[in-house]
């Protein structure tokens, strides 16, 4: 009996052995066999997580380090370049989007029987001319951009680049004209009470913690498309 036992005792762990070995050679004549393809496969694993940091991740990191979520920079917002055809020229270098043409023209022409003349002192601006004024009156003026960014936007940056944006000036009072000054003339008076019948809205009031107070910059919100154009600003304010 305890020989039996003994032979039983060491039977057991031998066939596992046995058995374990088996199964390891197997195995590992497998994993020899799949080597290469293994390699391969972690090879392509690994090159495409590198490719994702140093191309993916890091870029994203860069970007946000310049722009926060809302995508503003220096608190302006980014706004397209308007495509040609949907210009129209107003006057003499005025340019405007096509569809708040009438309706500025009709709030000048009311704003005259009124008694009250207002100047458009500028429209659309290119992406370009953005670029020239934001950089050349940065340099002139020795500001940092930051700083230059509370009085002008950054080139691609400017609600006028989408043609519906209009500086206005009093016709009797030109020395106000881009001027805080503005808001004392009959003519800003008289677009606090009106502008919004034609569809017009002051962009940087009083409460912009980014942007000085510009009351003589307005935007037209009359069409679908420049609602769309102006929507994450109006989201936000
Ligand atoms: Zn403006």
């Amino acid at each position: 009996m305890e020989q039996n036992k003994d032979l039983n005792q060491f039977d057991i762990p031998f066939a596992r052995r046995t058995h374990l070995n088996n199964s390891n050679s197997i195995f590992n004549k497998k994993l020899l066999i799949l080597s290469p393809f293994l390699f391969l496969l972690f090879s392509i694993f690994a090159l495409r997580l590198i490719r994702n940091i140093e191309i993916g991740s890091l870029d994203n990191l860069n970007f946000q380090d310049q722009i926060n979520h809302d995508h503003r920079i220096l608190g302006h917002l980014p706004y397209a370049e308007i495509p040609k055809e949907k210009l129209v020229l107003i006057e003499p270098n005025i340019e405007v989007h096509i569809d708040m043409r009438n309706s500025l023209l009709n709030m000048r022409e009311e704003a005259k029987k009124d008694g009250i003349f207002l100047v458009f002192l500028s429209g659309f601006r290119s992406i370009n001319l953005q670029n020239d004024i934001f950089y050349s009156l940065k340099s002139s003026r020795n500001q940092e951009a930051a700083e230059r960014a509370r009085v002008s936007a950054p080139p691609g940056y400017s609600e006028h680049s989408t043609g519906f944006a209009i500086d206005i000036g009093d016709a009797a009072h030109r020395e106000t004209d881009f001027q805080t000054e503005f808001e004392n003339t009959d003519a800003f008076r008289w677009l606090i009470k009106n502008a919004a019948k034609f569809h017009f809205k002051l962009s940087f009031n009083k409460n912009n913690k980014f942007i000085d107070y510009e009351p003589w910059h307005w935007r037209y919100e009359g069409s679908i498309e420049a609602l769309k154009v102006f929507e994450t600003s109006n989201r936000e304010l």
